[in-house]
């Protein structure tokens, strides 16, 4: 138990000629058996993988010797396995996907860092807006109490909502906070770029908070969202409060699916009843879509499918009288 571990670590840092640079990386990665997802990018490195104890000292020695890497920073998680089933090295032209106009060097300019004591202390000022730097669904599993969930569907639609809303948050202390750090370093200097003055983030992430003995994640709700095989992880050690919801009959829930119609593939909130009640399926469409791969994976028949769909249609009728 437990003689596994899961990286998640970035550094934002020159690597001239990165398409070139990939494929010897992930040559190293293939080597000591590392499996994750790492993207290469001329403005630096960005990754989260998972292997043996052996193996990610192994990763992160290369990394130490390595003099454009020499000082990234690791956060360790413990864990019984594997957390991906490949490998992927790959080149990005941006290590997150902000699509700004005018790209942010986080080198240079990037909010004041708040460690995770001063962090716990700052969000709890009244003068002070805490804003969730990641995606929808993320925040939905879980996030900081009282913290602002940006109503958009991706990362990169971050900088017009915050254009939409500027009233908000103009005259207050902005604090950013997102998984790793690494969407806050940029997204933090958009921020001061963009005139706002008083803006800070958390550094390390979340996951940097929730391992911080002092802390111990105090004021998380909720599970954190990870993009690994272990989909959800815990960040509060002193209490769990549950804050996500079934998507189906609202009963409090951490579990996530995907929508089982390709295309569609909306992360979807429930139970593993609701699940198979509702053919994991976010709307009557996708499920009855011929590519449902709920269906073919438990080989259903059409008679199966209409059982099931008639259920669907007889709690609807109840639920409506
Ligand atoms: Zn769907």
């Amino acid at each position: 138990m437990n003689d596994y571990r899961v990286l998640l670590y970035y550094n934002y840092t020159q690597v001239e000629d990165a398409e070139a640079y990939a494929p010897q990386h992930k040559a190293k990665c293939e080597e000591i058996g590392l499996l994750g997802r790492i993207l290469i990018s001329e403005e630096g490195i960005n990754g989260t993988c998972s292997g043996t104890v052996e193996q990610t000292d192994a990763y992160m020695e290369y990394m130490k010797n390595d003099p454009r890497f020499k000082d990234t920073v690791f956060k360790i998680e413990e864990t019984d396995g594997h957390a991906f089933k490949k490998l992927k090295v790959k080149y990005r032209k941006e290590l997150v996907t902000l699509r700004l106009e005018d790209d942010v060097d986080p080198n240079k300019l990037t909010g004041q860092y708040l460690e995770p004591k001063e962090f716990y202390e700052q969000i709890q000022r009244e003068d002070t807006i805490v804003l969730d730097a990641r995606n929808d669904y993320e925040y939905d599993l879980g996030h900081f109490r009282g913290a602002i969930r940006p109503d958009i569907r991706n990362f990169r639609d971050l900088p017009q909502w915050i254009r939409d809303n500027k009233e908000k948050f103009m005259d207050k202390k902005i604090i950013t906070y997102c998984t790793g750090g690494i969407r806050c370093e940029k997204f933090s200097g958009w921020l001061l770029k963009e005139g706002f003055e008083d803006v800070a983030q958390l550094h390390g992430g979340i996951v940097t908070y929730g391992q911080d003995p002092e802390v111990q994640g105090d004021l998380w709700d909720g599970q954190l969202y990870v993009f690994d095989e272990r989909i959800s992880v815990p960040v509060n050690r002193k209490e769990h409060v549950v804050i996500a919801r079934d998507f189906y009959d609202g009963e409090p829930c951490e579990r996530y699916v995907n929508c089982a119609y390709p295309p569609c593939n909306q992360k979807i909130i429930c139970s593993e009843e609701n699940e198979h009640k509702y053919m994991r399926s976010c709307s009557h469409e996708c499920r009855t879509h011929p590519e449902n791969r709920y269906v073919q994976e438990y080989g259903m028949t059409e008679e199966e499918v209409a059982e099931r769909l008639a259920v669907i249609e007889r709690e609807k009728e109840t639920a409506a009288i």
